[in-house]
């Protein structure tokens, strides 16, 4: 098994100590930021010198570490560990691989794996991602690229979120860039934040100094307010003169100024709506965006993502046909987002072990378990209950070089190897546990 291997998307094939590193793709978040410039110093450390915000220096600077495969706590070779966590799978009558916090290249590995030996996929995320997924699967939606946004918009509509707590440059980036393809003024943009209390509105200040709107509730009124401005576009008169709290003629004036724009854009951010049936509010907000395009230009813009969760659910959907919460189980694929949600699965005892990945993040360990449990994840991950095997394996984008899908997810970017380390990619990991799992099963016969 190579330690870390070269692919065409590897941009420093030979990182060495002094190195820059330009056009760097960070997947710290779904903006997929392509143009961090990173210097690589003495011992592996790694230095954002341009265009980083601090969740991406956090990411990049975080130090090299080697630790290595445990098996019930105890330090073993890779090959020991492989064979260990081969023999619980192989044995196991359901697996759940959980977290997937990974890229398209281990979703890849992951998708083979559960393919051959029957298990349910679950991401990290499926909580809110899925507030999306279901809307487009009910009803279909007409969503927009960050290019598009970038170039055309000239009315943002924000809905229940300040978008920088989750993609902090996205102002810098695509509301306020200072050029355009079509020779916009962008800096006569307008700003409109609808829902949510307390939040960093700063960011939608114009170059200029002109103020966004601020139209604020509590998170879970949002489903009667966007209910009543979808209304409001649809042209329907509403009696009530407040609505959570908000003016009703606010709301009007809101509905008259989406007509009145060539390009609005009406984002959201999926984790933001952490209430009951929120895909409800996000279908509210794509149903309004579909009301408005009868007579303008209008387009959603789901943002967010993190854990690689928009990447995972893409190289699912094409490999299987359905985004995570599927299963293997029956020998072809099938969706379910009840039943194979990952917490259920192993609160009933019906998942009988588990396969945890968390490739991005040191904090995101596995669920409390009494099922087998083998971990492939980043070399920090700290565990309160210490899994049967763990494996380390290489962070995407710095220990070895991979792909991810953006937020819009329409474009994908490579990511790169920025250092030297000797931890194997989950790629890797996984295609030597399914080549064991295949001998363990062979034994078994
Ligand atoms: S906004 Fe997101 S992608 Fe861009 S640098 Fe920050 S964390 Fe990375």
């Amino acid at each position: 098994m190579q330690s870390s291997g070269k692919n065409q998307n590897d941009l420093s094939s030979t990182p060495s100590n002094g190195k820059v590193h330009e056009h760097v793709a960070c997947p710290a978040c779904g903006l997929l930021c392509d143009d961090l410039v990173i210097r690589q110093g003495a011992s592996g450390t790694l230095e954002v010198t341009k265009n980083g915000c601090a969740k991406g220096i956090r990411f990049f600077e975080q130090p090299l570490l080697e630790s290595s495969p445990r098996v019930a706590g105890k330090p073993v070779s890779l090959e020991t560990a492989v064979a260990k966590a081969a023999a619980i799978l192989a044995n196991s009558n359901q697996p759940l691989f959980a977290g997937l916090s990974t890229e398209v290249q281990g979703m890849r590995a992951v998708m083979r794996l559960a393919d051959s030996i029957g298990a349910t996929l679950d991401h990290m995320n499926s909580y809110s991602s899925l507030r999306n997924t279901l809307v487009v699967q009910n009803a279909g939606w007409m969503v927009t690229t960050l290019t598009e946004v970038r170039n055309r918009v000239d009315l943002l509509l924000v809905i229940g979120t300040d978008i920088v707590s989750y993609n902090s440059r996205f102002f810098e980036r695509q509301i306020w860039n200072p050029e355009t393809m079509f020779g916009q003024d962008t800096s006569s943009r307008e700003v409109v934040y609808l829902g949510g209390r307390g939040l960093d509105t700063s960011h939608g200040i114009s170059p200029g100094g002109t103020k966004p709107t601020v139209l604020e509730c509590d998170i879970e009124k949002l489903p009667e307010v966007t209910a009543a401005l979808h209304a409001l576009v649809a042209g329907k008169k509403l009696s009530a003169e407040t609505i959570a709290g908000i003016p009703t003629d606010e709301l009007v004036k809101l509905a008259a100024r989406l007509h009145e724009a060539k390009y609005s854009v009406i984002a959201w951010v999926s984790s933001a709506l952490d209430f009951p049936h929120a895909e409800l509010t996000v279908q509210n907000i794509t149903e309004t965006v579909i009301k408005l395009n009868e007579k303008t230009r209008s387009s959603g813009l789901p943002l967010g993502g993190s854990e690689g969760d928009y990447s995972v659910n893409q190289t699912s959907t094409w490999i299987s046909g359905y985004p995570v919460r599927n299963s293997f189980k029956r020998g072809y694929p099938e969706y379910d987002p009840y039943h194979f949600d990952a917490a259920r699965l192993l609160e009933s005892g019906e998942a009988d072990s588990l396969l945890w990945i968390n490739s991005f993040s040191p904090g995101k360990a596995p669920p409390e378990t009494k099922a087998p449990a083998v971990v492939l994840g980043h070399p920090a991950t700290g565990f309160e209950q210490e899994p049967d095997v763990f494996i380390p394996v290489g962070i995407p984008g710095i220990d070895h070089a991979g792909t991810m899908f953006r937020i819009d997810s329409s474009v994908t970017l490579p990511l790169a190897r920025l250092r030297q380390s000797t931890l194997p990619t989950l790629a890797e990991v996984i295609t030597a546990i399914e080549a064991a799992t295949e001998l363990d099963s062979t034994h078994a016969d």
